[in-house]
């Protein structure tokens, strides 16, 4: 049976990033990256480029084959982990195969949610997470005039988008009252869905689908709404969200909530045993509770924790807990959202300005806990720290809701100094 001292079971932002910390501190140690994908590592979020053609499949890779030869690590593709053995340390997969490991990385990260909706499985419908979909929905598109996108989400969207670049005439159904729904507030969500109107993509907000129904063999379909009215389209993709991939640790006693339980330095229940990103339910900074937290920041820097861990190195420190941060690109115009962006919590002091596009600040106890902005300046790595490092904003409060980017940084020039 072959066997390695690290295993890293996945292929993506968070087992690349583990990968990189093992090797900073353990050069040597024998190391598998165990991946069910077919293709050398990339990142979901080009996906939608692929759709649109934008970008070419094989330009996306984010690490070629020298790249795991120079780091002496077996990079095995195809291949699904289907079982764990704690006891004896040997992961299984579906074909059969063993590995014995040392320590393992949970890092199968998620997979679209499929909604029951009655007929859906008579369709051939597309879901976007991995590169094989992207080719399979760019191919599909070749004969198509028109789609309906199930989801107002980040995937949604961006799919959405890039569908109705590429000519086709998209329509898309979200339940909740506005799009992204979660990243903005109602305001900032209204900007966002105008460009989308105004370049043609029809939203269907407040609308839940009951019923599929397949035409031509299933390639299009029709969409029922619960108000009645129906759409059709050649094509239909499910954007309606995501569930970490742990089916195939049932049964290893890795302790499972919605994702895989992890303490603060991403180990699970179980020795030996370490997880990390999409899949892993971690500290969330604003509630101090374990929270699903779907975004590359998270994933990597709990992929770096993990890795540390694994390769036992001593200067490891604690996760300070996930902040939703997204910057979002639509149309060549881009918003941002960072912690409790869309928040209307009693207690909070919130701050619209609409000078020069819009911009929201959330507050608590004269302490920044969320910014969300569209077509404005900011500066991400600034409004995180100053929300991780729960700034005192007291003393320049007035100044700071004024000019945020300005007096965020001389803020933080002062504490880095
Ligand atoms: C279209 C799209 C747009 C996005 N846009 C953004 C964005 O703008 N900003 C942002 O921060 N995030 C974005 N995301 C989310 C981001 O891609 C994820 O947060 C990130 O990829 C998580 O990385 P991960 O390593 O945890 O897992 P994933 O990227 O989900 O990768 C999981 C890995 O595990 C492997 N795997 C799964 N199951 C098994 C198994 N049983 N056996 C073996 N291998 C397995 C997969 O093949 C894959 O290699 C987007 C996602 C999508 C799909």
């Amino acid at each position: 049976m072959p066997e390695a001292k690290y295993i890293l079971v996945g292929s993506s932002h968070a087992a690349l990033e583990a990968l990189r910390s093992i090797r900073l501190h353990d050069p040597e140690g024998s190391m598998a990256m165990i991946t069910r994908d077919a293709h050398l590592p990339y990142s979901p979020t080009v996906l939608p480029y692929v759709v649109s053609g934008r970008s070419k499949p094989e330009k996306v890779l984010l690490r070629d084959e020298d790249f795991f030869t120079a780091n002496a690590c077996t990079f095995v593709p195809n291949a699904v982990a289907a079982g764990l053995d704690a006891k004896t340390k040997t992961l299984k997969l579906a074909n059969g195969d063993s590995w014995r490991y040392e320590t393992l990385l949970i890092a199968t990260g998620a997979a679209p949610a499929i909604p029951p909706v009655k007929g859906l499985d008579s369709v051939n419908y597309h879901v976007l997470r991995t590169l094989d979909d992207a080719k399979r929905l760019r191919s599909a598109m070749g004969g198509a005039r028109s789609a309906v996108v199930l989801g107002a989400g980040l995937v949604g969207l961006h799919a959405a988008e890039n569908l109705a670049e590429a000519g086709l005439s998209v329509s898309v159904v979200e339940m909740q009252d506005h799009v992204l729904p979660g990243y903005f507030d109602p305001k900032a969500s209204e900007t966002i869905e105008s460009a989308f109107t105004s370049h043609g993509v029809k939203l269907f907000l407040k609308s839940k689908v009951v019923a599929v129904e397949a035409r031509d063999g299933g390639h299009s379909c029709t969409v029922t709404l619960e108000n009645g009215n129906t759409i059709s389209a050649d094509l239909l993709l499910v954007a309606t969200g995501v569930r970490p991939v742990t089916d195939w640790l049932d049964g290893s006693g890795v302790k499972l909530d919605r994702g895989v339980l992890v303490d603060e330095t991403m180990r699970t229940n179980v020795e030996g045993i370490w997880a990390a990103g999409d899949v892993a339910q971690a500290l969330d900074f604003h509630t101090g509770k374990q929270a699903l937290i779907g975004i590359i920041p998270t994933a990597v820097d709990q992929g770096r924790i993990a890795g540390m861990g694994m390769a036992g190195d001593s200067y490891v420190r604690a996760y300070p807990g996930g902040v939703p941060v997204n910057t979002y690109r639509f149309f060549g115009r881009v918003a941002l959202s960072i912690g409790q962006a869309a928040a209307t919590t009693a207690g909070y002091e919130i701050a619209v300005s609409e000078e020069g596009g819009y911009r929201r600040l959330v507050l608590s106890d004269n302490r920044l806990v969320g910014y969300a902005s569209v077509d404005q300046p900011f500066d991400v790595g600034v409004m995180g720290e100053l929300i991780r490092r729960k700034v005192d904003l007291t003393e320049c409060k007035d100044a700071f809701m004024a000019r945020p980017v300005e007096t965020g940084r001389r803020l933080m020039s002062e504490q880095w100094r």
